[in-house]
């Protein structure tokens, strides 16, 4: 079986160059030409020794995902649906922003919690994607937008992680995605901003912040067990209080000084100013000092199953200012790419189908892409 290159860290890389009898300093030249040139083809990497490109084309290769679907929204927003074999496919969304380029990438086809108000949730679980598929979302799209924007220099400056899926049920392979995000020899990040969102996996919050502290979110979406009961099936074992230890636990080796709590607004359901001033008590009963949290309130993006609805704009204003006049930074989340419906899990029920794939390929357009301006680093 060959190799996809793109499942290695640089440390894994090198193990991989080792066994071929490789010295370290090859699998570093190896990364650079995968990650940051976007080089495929072995016999482009021209400064690598001949004879290591030829035993690498036995063994090795660098296996992108196939692109379903393209999608370019009005205001720049780019959606891509990658094809992951066996029926299934997920997401990627780049988003551009003044001073930034944001990629959202999904960690597993499907996802097991479950959430109410969550298209990909209702979906169910299909599997773990590798970490060489987390990485292919960004290896992609960022070779992509360089060239279409003619650029030489990185597009995306941020990754979330909040496409579908949960990352931190898939631990062991987004470990080393993120240390492929993060190194210098690949797409250099900073662990500011590169972000894992959670649904709150308490003793992965806590190994995360171990092993690679990155900035966190975590999806809270109510104030009581009993409504989170209802909404994240998931806080039946790992309850707010017990939560919101780990948040705090976490800022101690975050590279923010804060956590971000994403809270998805339903209207009648975890709306109401009631709700807001619980918020407001909860940050204040685990706040060991000083400011600590941030919250991210998102418009819900409605999909039938769920009999769901999405807050009016004026309640989603109204409980955002409860939170404000406490003294809590909050923010209400752009809605972007909404005449592509570039929002979590929504594309996922339509791509169930296989016999259309390739039909969709078929279909692909070529697009042009307004260029994106980076200059200011935050
Ligand atoms: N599983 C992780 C990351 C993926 S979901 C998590 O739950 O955090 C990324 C974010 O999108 C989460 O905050 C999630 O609550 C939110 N989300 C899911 N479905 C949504 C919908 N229909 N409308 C708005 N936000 C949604
Ligand atoms: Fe999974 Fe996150 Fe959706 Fe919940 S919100 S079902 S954890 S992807």
């Amino acid at each position: 079986m060959t190799a996809n290159l793109l499942d290695y860290d640089l440390d894994g890389l090198a193990q991989f160059c080792e066994r071929l009898g490789e010295k370290r300093f090859r699998a570093v030249q190896l990364f650079r030409w995968i990650h940051q040139k976007g080089a495929s083809r072995f016999d482009d990497m021209s400064d690598l020794a001949k004879s290591l490109r030829e035993k690498l084309k036995g063994v090795a290769q660098v296996q992108a995902l196939p692109v379903i679907s393209q999608h370019i929204s009005s205001d720049g927003t780019i959606k891509w649906l990658f094809d992951v074999g066996g029926g299934d496919a997920v997401e990627t969304v780049f988003i551009p922003e003044d001073d930034r380029g944001t990629l959202c990438i999904s960690s597993q086809a499907g996802c097991a919690m479950g959430c109410r108000f969550c298209s990909t949730g209702h979906q169910g679980f299909s599997r773990n994607l590798k970490t060489g598929e987390m990485i292919a979302q960004l290896w992609f799209a960022e070779h992509f937008l360089r060239e279409h924007l003619q650029r030489d220099e990185r597009v995306i400056s941020n990754v979330v992680m909040m496409g579908m899926g949960e990352p931190l049920q898939n631990y062991a392979e987004v470990i080393p995605a993120l240390r492929v995000m993060l190194d210098d020899h690949a797409y250099g990040l900073s662990r500011r901003r590169v972000t894992v969102s959670t649904s709150g996996i308490v003793p992965k919050i806590d190994l995360l912040a171990e092993q690679c502290p990155v900035a966190l979110a975590v999806s809270l979406h109510a104030p009581t067990d009993a409504l989170r009961d209802d909404l994240v099936p998931l806080n039946k074992k790992y309850p707010i209080d017990m939560l919101m230890d780990a948040c705090n636990r976490y800022l101690a080796h975050a590279p923010r000084d804060f956590i971000t709590f994403e809270y998805c607004m339903l209207d009648g359901v975890n709306d109401q100013i009631e709700h807001a001033q619980q918020l407001v008590a909860l940050v204040r009963r685990h706040a060991s000092g000083g400011v600590w949290c941030k919250f991210n309130l998102i418009p819900f993006n409605p999909f039938p199953e769920s009999g769901l609805h999405c807050s009016p704009p004026q309640q989603v204003q109204a409980f955002a200012k409860v939170l404000m006049d406490a003294g809590i930074v909050t923010t209400i989340r752009k809605t972007r790419g909404e005449d592509i419906d570039a929002a979590c899990g929504q594309l996922a029920g339509e791509v169930k189908d296989r016999t259309r794939v390739g039909e969709r390929i078929a279909r692909q357009r070529t697009w042009t892409i307004k260029p994106v301006s980076m200059d200011k680093e935050t």
